[in-house]
C-alpha cells in the first residue's frame, strides 16, 4: 500500500449546525475506497483523486491528529468516513481508525462515522465510552443479490443490517442512510418499504435519505460504464430523462418520498436531519445526568 505526505488530518466542517448530522470537523484516515460502488461520488472529478479504487494512508497521520486534537480547544463531532470509507479491508489489521478513535475518546470528542462495513462492531467497546456517538450504516436496497451488484467490494446489506443490531444492543445510537436511490434500480416502493421495515427491526433510531444520485463529472462516466455492464441498456434511459443533470431524482418522487414518511411514522424512525441531531444529543446529555446522578 502507497504511504502520502499530509499536513493536516482534521478539517473543519462546512455549514451550520444542521450540516451532515451536526458535524464540527471531518477526518479522512485512508485516502481511496475498494468498495466498488458504482454510483460513488467520491469518484467526481471536483475531489480530484485519481485512482480511486486504490487505498493510500497518510504519514504520521496518528501523530498529527493527536496534535491537532490536543490543541482544538473547541471539542465538538467529528465526522469520519464521508469521502472514503474508513472501514476498509486494510483497517482490520492496520486499526489506524480504532487508533483515531481511541484519540477521539481521550481528548473528550464525539464521532459521526458513515460506513457500509460490518466491520464497524469491533470498535463497540471505544463508542461505548464516548459521547455524541451516531454511527451511520448505508444501506441501498434490502435484496443481498442486487446489493453484490452495486456494491461488490463490501459486506452485503443483510450484514450491515446485522452490524447495526450489534451497535443498537450495545445502546449505540444508530441507523440507517437510504442513500443514494437509484433511479429504475432501487427506486421500488416496495424495496423503499423493506428497507424502513428492516431498520425498524434491526435496532434504528433513524434512517436518513435523499430522493435520487447526484452525477458528476468523472462519476457519471464511471456508473454509465457500470450501467452498460449490469443493466442493458439503463444507460440510454438516464441520458434521456436526466440529461447532464447534477441530480438525477427518482421517478414519482412525491409519491415515494410520502410512502417513505408514512413508513417511517409507522416504525417510530426519525428521518428529518435536524430531529436526529437533537435526538442523538440529546441522549448524550441524559446518559451525562444519569451517571452524574
Ligand atoms: S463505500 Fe462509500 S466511499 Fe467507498 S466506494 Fe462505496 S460510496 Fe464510495
Amino acid at each position: 500500500m502507497r504511504t502520502i505526505k499530509a499536513k493536516s488530518i482534521l478539517q473543519k466542517a462546512g455549514g451550520n449546525s444542521d450540516f451532515w448530522f451536526g458535524i464540527d470537523y471531518n477526518i479522512n484516515l485512508y485516502k481511496g475506497c475498494p468498495h466498488g460502488c458504482i454510483y460513488c461520488d467520491s469518484r467526481s472529478e471536483c475531489y480530484g483523486i485519481d485512482h480511486f479504487d486504490e487505498v493510500r494512508i497518510k504519514e504520521n497521520e496518528i501523530a498529527i491528529l493527536n496534535k491537532e486534537l490536543q490543541s482544538k480547544k473547541k471539542k465538538g463531532v467529528v465526522g469520519i468516513g464521508a469521502m472514503s470509507d474508513t472501514y476498509n479491508p486494510f483497517e482490520k489489521e492496520l486499526e489506524i481508525t480504532r487508533q483515531a478513535l481511541k484519540l477521539l475518546q481521550f481528548y473528550h470528542f464525539g464521532v459521526s462515522i458513515d460506513t457500509k462495513s460490518d466491520l464497524v462492531v469491533r470498535d463497540i467497546d471505544i463508542l461505548k465510552q464516548m459521547k455524541n456517538v451516531i454511527v451511520k450504516l448505508t444501506v441501498t436496497t434490502a435484496d443481498d443479490e442486487l446489493s453484490k451488484k452495486i456494491e461488490p467490494h463490501v459486506c452485503v446489506s443483510s450484514k450491515r443490517f446485522k452490524a447495526m443490531k450489534a451497535l443498537s444492543d450495545e445502546g449505540i445510537f444508530t441507523g440507517i442512510l437510504f442513500t443514494p436511490i437509484l433511479p429504475f434500480i432501487t427506486d421500488q416502493e416496495d424495496n423503499i418499504k423493506a428497507v424502513v421495515r428492516l431498520s425498524h427491526e434491526h435496532g434504528a433510531k433513524f434512517i436518513y435519505s435523499m430522493f435520487g444520485v447526484t452525477l458528476r463529472t468523472n462519476q457519471r462516466n464511471y456508473y454509465y460504464q457500470q450501467l452498460d455492464r449490469l443493466f442493458p441498456m439503463l444507460k440510454e434511459k438516464y441520458q434521456e430523462s436526466f440529461g447532464n443533470r447534477y441530480m438525477c431524482e427518482i421517478q414519482n418522487y412525491p409519491h415515494l418520498k410520502q410512502v417513505f414518511i408514512n413508513e417511517c411514522q409507522k416504525y417510530g424512525l426519525l428521518y428529518k436531519m435536524e430531529d436526529i441531531i437533537a435526538a442523538y444529543k440529546l441522549e448524550n446529555e441524559h446518559i451525562q445526568l444519569t451517571f452524574d446522578l
